[in-house]
């Protein structure tokens, strides 16, 4: 108990006493002529690194280092030590720490037990020097897919020959077995403008020598990736060869470059909240518990709900992460970061990320959970929870309000605005607004507007994504009676309210391909038969693909349905007074010198009737109804009826005669 006291005094003054906040990322410098180390530790009473010939080998050479300034301990290796591997390990409380390959290594050997000494410089592809982050004119452009790489490809009918791999986000050219584009060309034809991938650090459940990707349902070989082992190195069981740790850098870089190429940008899903175990991991061993947050009996605190939960308003935690982004952002050109539980950070931390990430390029995208799994260890006023999103510039957040309201919540059966519950009108008018606190005068939004986003751009409009059931499943699991076409009005008509929505578009990947993972709701380590995108189905459902399609181009091609501030929405946007509980009528006004169109309107109907409404004059062109979308316009009409068909949304432009 008497030492449980004194680390944890120990660790209350590490968390104030970091002024001058030495780089973290400094670990292992590489240079031809020599390899310097340089690790963070206040409490340790000696450190070593150690250095090893080989990944596996034993008898290491053994390097003591000295500390100075800032508490970092320093120690160099003349000559060219590249290809080696090391360790760290630190003396304290009488004990030497289990080695680690420090808290920041950029290159890892095979299950990241070591570090690897490397050129970092000549992991770069051919042409990376020129490789550019897409033009992206407008903020308000983003379009979200989230994928997990093995989802994406590993189908034998993705047409794609490096499957579950980095380098299958490479291959251009790729069919399905019906020859329509699958792969990074699916992406293009889609109109996505990033893709989000489920974690490609190096993460600890997968063993990466049978990271089998050469046929479906290897055992073992499947796992979201959320258990953080190596933060700043890439997975290894994407790579074509784990062994080698400059592969799996050269092959992600490629990957980027790929993507960057055909127009698209790589948000990255960073796992900062927790690690895959405390000892296990070199945040628990290099400077034990410092990165951490205690329960008052001196236990680990857990707000992630997978053991631990990580300190980012210790100064040196907080400062690993803006490193480990920043890092990201230059060496590999990552052009987003979607943070996972950020409820569990505290706002300064994120604050301190967006301006970081500011320096390097404002256009890079930051959003992530304004949520935790338990409750975190801090106080909760502070914490990067959704209800204080507007405290974060430009730091989004998921909406659990649209989608609960669209779709019905993750927790429970009930059926949501788009499968015909009469209860969610109020909450979906306040999602398509972005939850900015809209005062409606027409009553549409309820009595009290939802407010937690600053800017309709943080509010992240989603209705499903990587957890709990995808679309169709979610549809299936609340309305498992309709027929599949009423289920696939159903999607439509639900995913129509994201994507004409002011806030930033966010689709799971597959959903556009009516996927299913029959019925299970966590499918982190489900076999690939659970988990892969049928490709199959672009044929079979072209007529949904092809909707999500338009309606991403309709998204595109009309600035008011992306108004980027909260001012121009409070200018622009109104919801026509109706009484049906079932309809809702979006109307973007004004538009001149904004959009192609002085109005744009979008009738949404969530019951199993047509509806008809009265259309406010004017010419208008019918861009979608009926379950169908076209982005050139399908018909016009005059009114001064519009007869709405059961679950779809009519989307119109008005222009000149
Ligand atoms: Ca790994």
């Amino acid at each position: 108990m008497r030492n449980t006291i004194i680390t944890m005094l120990t660790v209350a003054l590490l968390a104030s006493s970091c002024a001058r906040q030495p780089k973290m990322e400094n670990e292992c410098q590489y240079a031809q002529s020599q390899t310097a180390f340089a690790f963070w530790s206040p409490v340790a009473e000696q450190m070593e690194v150690r250095i090893y010939d080989e990944a596996v080998s034993d008898q290491p050479s053994v390097i003591s280092l000295k500390k100075g300034r800032g508490d970092i301990w320093r120690g160099t290796i003349r000559g060219d030590q590249a290809g080696k591997f090391y360790t760290v390990r630190s003396f304290q409380n009488g004990e030497w720490s289990a080695e680690s390959p420090g808290i920041f290594a950029k290159a890892v050997s095979i299950n990241g037990q070591r570090g690897a000494i490397i050129d970092l410089q000549r992991t770069n592809p051919e042409g990376w020097d020129q490789d550019r982050r897409p033009a992206m004119p407008d903020k308000t452009d983003i379009v979200v897919y989230e994928t997990h790489l093995r989802d994406f490809t590993m189908s034998p009918n993705s047409g794609i020959e490096h499957k579950g791999k980095f380098l299958a986000l490479t291959e251009e050219g790729t069919k399905t077995a019906d020859s329509l584009a699958s792969g990074i060309d699916h992406l293009k034809e889609l109109g996505i403008t990033h893709l989000q991938v489920l974690p490609v650090f190096d993460y600890g459940s997968v063993d990466e020598q049978k990271a089998e990707c050469s046929k479906l349902n290897a055992e073992g070989s499947y796992n979201w990736g959320y258990d953080p082992v190596n933060y700043n190195a890439p997975e290894g069981g994407y790579s074509t060869d784990p062994s080698d740790p400059a592969v799996r850098i050269r092959e992600m870089k490629e990957m980027v470059q790929a993507l960057h190429k055909a127009g698209i940008r790589v948000v990255m899903d960073v796992v900062y909240n927790h690690t895959y175990d405390v000892m296990g991991c070199a945040l628990g061993r290099v400077v034990p518990q410092y990165f951490y947050r205690l329960n008052e009996d001196g236990s680990y605190a857990n707000g992630s709900g997978c053991g631990n939960e990580t300190a980012s308003d210790h100064a040196m935690m907080r400062q690993f992460m803006v490193e480990s982004v920043c890092y990201w952002a230059r060496e590999y050109h990552i052009d987003g970061f979607r943070f996972d539980l950020m409820g569990i950070h505290d706002q300064e931390t994120m604050r301190a990320i967006r301006a970081a990430l500011d320096k390097i390029d404002p256009t890079i995208l930051t959003y992530g959970e304004g949520w935790a799994a338990m409750a975190p260890a801090y106080p909760y006023e502070q914490l990067a929870m959704k209800q204080w999103t507007y405290t974060m510039p430009r730091v989004g957040a998921f909406s659990d309000d649209i989608r609960n309201a669209l779709i019905g919540s993750p927790f429970d059966h009930e059926r949501g605005f788009a499968s015909g519950n009469t209860a969610c009108k109020s909450a979906v008018c306040n999602g398509l607004v972005g939850c900015i606190g809209f005062e409606d005068p027409n009553g549409q939004l309820g009595a009290e507007p939802l407010r937690w986003a600053g800017e309709p751009m943080q509010h992240v409009s989603y209705i499903t994504c990587h957890d709990n059931y995808c679309l169709r499943d979610r549809i299936e699991a609340s309305a498992g009676e309709e027929s599949e076409a009423t289920k696939i009005r159903m999607n439509k008509l639900a995913q129509t309210a994201v994507l004409l929505s002011q806030g930033m578009s966010f689709i799971y990947g597959g959903e556009e391909l009516f996927r299913t993972k029959q019925g299970i709701d966590n499918s982190y380590q489900s076999p690939d038969s659970i988990n892969i995108i049928p490709w199959e189905n672009k044929a079979r459902y072209n007529d949904l693909y092809e909707y999500y399609r338009a309606m991403i181009a309709i998204r595109h091609a009309h600035k008011g349905f992306r108004l980027g501030s909260a001012e121009a929405v409070r200018e622009h946007v109104s919801f026509l007074p109706i009484e049906n509980e079932q309809v809702i009528v979006y109307r973007i006004a004004n538009l001149e010198g904004i959009d192609s169109a002085k109005t744009l309107l979008v009738v949404f109907n969530g019951s199993a009737e047509a509806v008809e409404t009265a259309l406010p004059e004017g010419h208008y062109t019918i861009l979608a109804e009926d379950g169908k979308a076209d982005v050139e316009g399908l018909l016009c009409t005059e009114g001064p009826v519009l007869r709405v068909a059961p679950y779809s949304a009519t989307v119109l432009a008005e222009s000149e005669r």
